[in-house]
């Protein structure tokens, strides 16, 4: 959320440096006698794997891109089946059926993410892949979920959207499966306008996805780009300078975001914590959370949905929960034939926690008086 808040003249620095010491050279590859040794993706890429301890990173135009390219760099495809979560942004089970792979939901638990003993009883011989969604910040829980795909040999992808710069056991989410995507939507913690990134651990699938991502190119040295090798076929979804610029201005911004918005996260747990009738969302233990929300639970639905308007009032909008569930549950996606929604009680557990939950935006520049209302809001409720 507050990486658009704090745009200023250290990303427009950054955009005119292309123009100038680069000489307007756009595109990430080639033009070396034009460009000045001006190259923006690449040095995103290489700030975003030192910031955050992944050896490859790869950058692209947006999250869900970044999974898209992540599964075929598995060769994911028609006949597989990819396991995600039915609490996530639409775009996880988009990318799984843009792969030709068959999308599969499982129900949530109490963190708000993947429910293990639904994982294990989803995963079948042809489940290739899981994609485990930290949604709205919070980890899941990534020691139990990496132990059955360890297990089952199935591919973890952690889509990381809303997890950056949060960690489990001392390790950056996104960086402990196979794959760890991200997005930089203008929605996003930081953001390129669109824009994500992938890291791998392993430099085979990076390669491979690095070569798919840009029609197969394998950027051989010995050869001119109109002559390069390849030995997979692909798409494109590469990230331009413009956007590479702007995620280089918007990286260092990060800790300062970070901090602030831990801060900020935390005088409204101070402020609303002793509230009985509340439950705030688990945290998975040996985990921290990436401050882009704070969710607590009511009692009921009515309560919850109460909440917002009393809290709407107060001229504020919920996040997600229960302002945009609709983008948000796979429950409620039955324009998506793929997922075969026919039952009324779909996700029926999930649904019943979700229900309940409100979630609040933690801003960078949080209004001083911010937690008194979410407060005053909750105790007009009950
Ligand atoms: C935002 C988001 C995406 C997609 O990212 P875009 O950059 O908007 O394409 C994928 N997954 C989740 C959970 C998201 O919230």
């Amino acid at each position: 959320m507050p990486g658009f808040e704090i745009i200023d003249s250290l990303e427009k620095k950054e955009v005119s440096n292309i123009f100038e010491r680069g000489k307007g050279v756009l595109f990430r590859h080639g033009f070396e006698n034009i460009r000045n040794n001006s190259f923006k993706v690449e040095k995103f890429e290489k700030n975003f794997s030192n910031k955050f301890g992944s050896k490859y990173c790869l950058a692209v135009t947006s999250g869900t891109a970044a999974l898209r390219v992540a599964l075929a760099a598995k060769k994911i495809g028609p006949g597989d089946e990819v396991i995600t979560q039915s609490f996530t942004f639409v775009a996880t089970v988009e990318a799984i059926i843009e792969s030709g792979a068959k999308p599969i939901c499982t129900e949530i638990d109490e963190t708000l993410n993947m429910c293990a003993n639904d994982l294990k009883k989803k995963i079948s011989k042809r489940t290739k892949a899981v994609i485990v969604v930290h949604m709205l910040g919070t980890p899941a829980r990534l020691d139990l979920i990496k132990k059955i795909c360890d297990q089952n040999k199935i591919i973890l992808i952690e889509d990381t959207a809303w997890g950056i710069g949060a960690k489990f056991k001392d390790k950056y989410l996104g960086t402990i499966g196979d794959m760890g995507t991200f997005s930089f939507d203008f929605a996003k913690t930081i953001t390129t306008g669109e824009g994500g990134m992938i890291c791998f651990r392993n430099k085979k699938e990076y390669k491979s996805a690095k070569a798919w991502h840009d029609h197969g190119h394998e950027n051989n040295p010995k050869v001119p780009r109109w002559e390069d090798t390849r030995s997979s076929g692909g798409f494109n979804f590469r990230m331009n300078e413009l956007q590479g610029a702007v995620g280089i201005a918007q990286l260092k911004k990060f800790r300062k975001l970070y901090s602030k918005q831990s801060k900020n996260r935390k005088k409204i747990i101070e402020k609303i914590k002793r509230i009985k009738q509340i439950k705030i969302r688990d945290v998975p233990k040996n985990s921290t959370v990436a401050p882009e929300s704070l969710i607590f639970s009511f009692n009921n639905k009515k309560l919850a949905s109460k909440f917002r308007q009393k809290f709407s009032k107060k001229g504020y909008s919920t996040k997600i929960l229960p302002e945009a569930i609709t983008w948000h549950f796979a429950g409620k996606w039955k324009h998506i034939p793929e997922l075969n929604l026919k039952k009324n009680h779909y996700f029926q557990k999930s649904n019943k926690i979700l229900d309940k939950c409100v979630s609040i935006p933690i801003f960078y520049k949080m209004k001083k008086n911010f937690p008194d209302l979410v407060y005053e809001a909750i105790k007009e409720t009950l």
